[in-house]
């Protein structure tokens, strides 16, 4: 058996210490005589592992009492539309910052539903190399929330400080954030933002499971017409059990948590992990002649390292190459080309040595 180095952006690498757990505890859990696959949701041993997952992400994320951490399904772009069904009950205009391809699928389904929506501050004229700052945020009068994405998956570009929404006539709105490719990625302050939504599949477990982190006091803020299951209120009173969970992928999201508390040490160790993996890479394309990446420094991501290679043609070599040397998932989102390593937390420091190498020695024999 070999596990090779894994860069997807999502579905991504997942420790191996998770599944090599989840292969032990696969035909019997704990004595149960039973696949957790197999458990009823509402049994006392499936409960028992729903709440030790959210009690670990709790603890991890300093996530505080007054907000409720909800185990729901369709994916962050369902979210894309649960968040305007839950916060624009009491009407105004849903605004959002415009960083790249994920706040525009975000802003695209806000219009589809509702017709309007703003962008308060846009990257598009920086060509998505930097993420517009704090001043450049101008909210609409009647904004009812600010919706940001913290790490744009695709361009690789990345909030590095946490914005506020603050209305023309001083009011400030509550802070929306799609976390998919960032959350767990390093310590939040959690109290800084009214929602909180990532799709599972890149630092929480498997794909099918999206957490979901919201302040107590906007549960109160739905539209009367909105789908029962998106209904934010609705899944905290039922304890996300309103239908049939994701129970497999909630239980391995558990066993995620649990190795980031007991293997890793916590979100600020594992941010200090992922700092040196994101720094050593950048410094290696910065280094080159063959590869580079035109992210504004302090807007790069350490979850999603974007380049390219001087001559396209060297792309298709480069890939294959990356594979036999056991390198795989290099391949750029086809929507804009090029390479792109995906760094989450469970891509061993060990990957991205291999990577750096392997780029170098296909840079002497190439370049
Ligand atoms: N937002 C971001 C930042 C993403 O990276 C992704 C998926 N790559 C999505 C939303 C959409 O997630 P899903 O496929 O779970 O709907």
């Amino acid at each position: 058996m070999t596990r090779h180095f894994n860069f997807c952006a999502g579905p991504a690498a997942l420790p191996t210490a998770v599944l090599e757990r989840a292969r032990d505890e696969m035909l019997d859990y704990r004595g149960h005589g039973l696949s957790v696959m197999e458990m009823s949701h509402r049994s006392a041993e499936y409960v028992a592992i729903a709440e030790k997952a959210e009690a670990d992400l709790r603890e991890l994320l300093a996530i505080p009492a007054n907000y409720r951490v909800l185990f729901t399904q369709g994916g962050a772009t369902q979210q894309f539309a649960a968040v305007p069904f839950n916060l624009l009950g009491s009407g105004g205009t849903a605004n959002f910052v415009d960083t790249g391809i994920w706040s525009r699928k975000a802003i695209a389904e806000s219009r589809h539903l509702f017709g309007d929506a703003r962008v308060a501050a846009s990257s598009e004229a920086s060509g998505n190399t930097r993420v517009p700052q704090q001043g450049e945020i101008e909210l609409s009068h009647d904004a009812s929330y600010l919706h940001v994405t913290a790490n744009e998956t695709i361009g690789g570009l990345a909030f590095d400080y946490t914005p506020r929404g603050v209305r023309p006539d001083g009011v400030e709105v509550p802070l929306v954030c799609d976390m998919s490719s960032s959350i767990l990625s390093g310590p939040l302050d959690v109290s800084r933002y009214g929602v909180i939504y990532a799709g599972a599949q890149k630092n929480i477990g498997p794909a099918g499971l999206v957490v979901v982190i919201v302040r107590d006091d906007l549960l109160e803020r739905a539209r009367p017409d909105m789908p029962t299951l998106f209904g934010y209120k609705t899944l905290a009173e039922g304890g996300s059990m309103v239908n049939t969970p994701a129970t497999y992928s909630w239980y391995l999201a558990g066993l995620v948590f649990e190795w980031l508390r007991h293997d890793i040490g916590g979100l600020p160790a594992m941010e200090a992990i992922n700092a040196r993996k994101a720094a050593k890479l950048y410094a290696a394309i910065d280094g080159s002649e063959l590869y580079s990446n035109p992210i504004a420094p302090a807007n790069r991501s350490r979850m999603n390292v974007p380049f390219v290679l001087a001559d396209e043609r060297l792309d298709k070599p480069f890939l294959a190459e990356a594979e036999q040397a056991g390198l795989l998932n290099l391949k750029g989102h086809r929507s804009v080309g090029g390479m792109r390593a995906s760094l989450y937390n469970a891509v061993p420091e060990a990957a991205v040595d291999a990577l750096i190498d392997f780029m170098a020695d296909f840079e002497n024999r190439k370049g």
